[in-house]
């Protein structure tokens, strides 16, 4: 059985990313299974998606204990602890990190001699964020070699076809990029050892309870700060219109869910540098004085 697990964020497309993954599987002639993990669910806290595949019937349940690939689409994630990506590790893993850094960067940070690979960021990072899970599940179906390119693309094409003609087009092509980087390693990841007792029946199975730390804001706990900019995962961006505005700041302020929102001269002011654009503030704002725009179209206008 294949075991595989990606990492990232609110807003980067992982469970699209399982989705697509598991459904290529099934084109395979495969069994699956594929789940997403969320603790805090909103745009950029931590989450991951696992994909179940096997030939025969999967009898396992719940997170994956020894997944056999675990793909690291942000690596600000590593020292996340609540993000769990070092966890169930078994010496058979191959870690896949998308990072500017080598592999052989990674290998000693993590102190794992062996079977790390990079995959390079793109150099347009940004404008990649919402199709990392298509990239995800294009390095895992490459690094696995069970399945052909035909059938990830047609996976693919169908579970990103709501998102639009052009965002089909894009994840396409970016999965593509990803699929020939990893060429030279096609197939190097194994199918893992039985986990069930002999019979394959699990008769009982235990579902643990996550730790509550995994449903917390990750800007809240050790090894994080300002100095993590994480305005850089945002997707839209919130802007506030001051001829609508009546400076009833404690509303915005007080119920932005990351503190971006400081007051100034009792007006309102946001901090783009740590605003995730989850959209709170638009919502809750009475006088419709916070509008949202594209993250890449604010971009290439005027900065704030
Ligand atoms: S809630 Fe709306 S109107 Fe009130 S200060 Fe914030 S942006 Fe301005
Ligand atoms: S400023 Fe608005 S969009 Fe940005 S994090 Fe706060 S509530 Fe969300």
């Amino acid at each position: 059985m294949y075991r595989i697990r990606f990492h990232g964020r609110g807003g980067h497309g992982i469970k699209t990313g399982a989705r697509i993954l598991g459904s290529a599987f099934f084109a395979e002639g495969f069994e699956v299974q594929d789940a997403p993990r969320y603790g805090a669910e909103r745009r950029g806290a931590p989450l991951d998606a696992s994909v179940r595949a096997s030939r025969g019937p999967i009898r396992e349940r719940g997170a994956l204990r020894a997944p056999d690939l675990v793909v690291v689409a942000d690596e600000t994630l590593i020292p996340v602890r609540s993000a769990g990506v070092a966890a169930g590790l078994a010496a058979h893993t191959w870690f896949l990190i998308r990072s500017a850094a080598p592999a052989a960067v990674w290998r000693e940070r993590m102190a794992r001699p062996e079977r790390v690979l990079a995959l390079a960021a793109a150099a347009d990072e940004r404008a990649e964020l919402p199709f990392l899970g298509s990239i995800a599940a294009a390095a895992a179906a490459r690094l696995v070699g069970a399945i052909s390119w035909p059938a990830l693309e047609a996976a693919l094409v169908r579970e990103v076809a709501g998102f639009g003609a052009g965002a089909q087009a894009e994840s396409r092509a970016r999965a593509r990029t990803a699929w020939d980087a990893l060429a030279p390693h096609a197939g190097a990841v194994g199918e893992g050892p039985e986990l069930l007792t002999a019979g394959g029946d699990p008769g009982w199975i235990d579902l643990p309870l996550d730790l509550a730390e995994r449903a917390a804001p990750d800007v809240r706990v050790p090894l994080t700060s300002l100095e993590v900019k994480t305005g850089l995962w945002r997707t839209q961006r919130p802007v506030i219109e001051p001829d609508r505005c009546h400076g009833c700041a404690w509303i915005c302020s007080s119920l932005c869910p990351d503190g971006a929102i400081a007051i100034a001269g009792g007006r309102p002011v946001i901090d783009y540098d740590h605003c995730k654009g989850c959209g709170v503030c638009v919502a809750v704002c009475p006088h419709h004085a916070i509008h949202v725009e594209r993250e890449e179209l604010a971009r290439a206008g005027a900065q704030p």
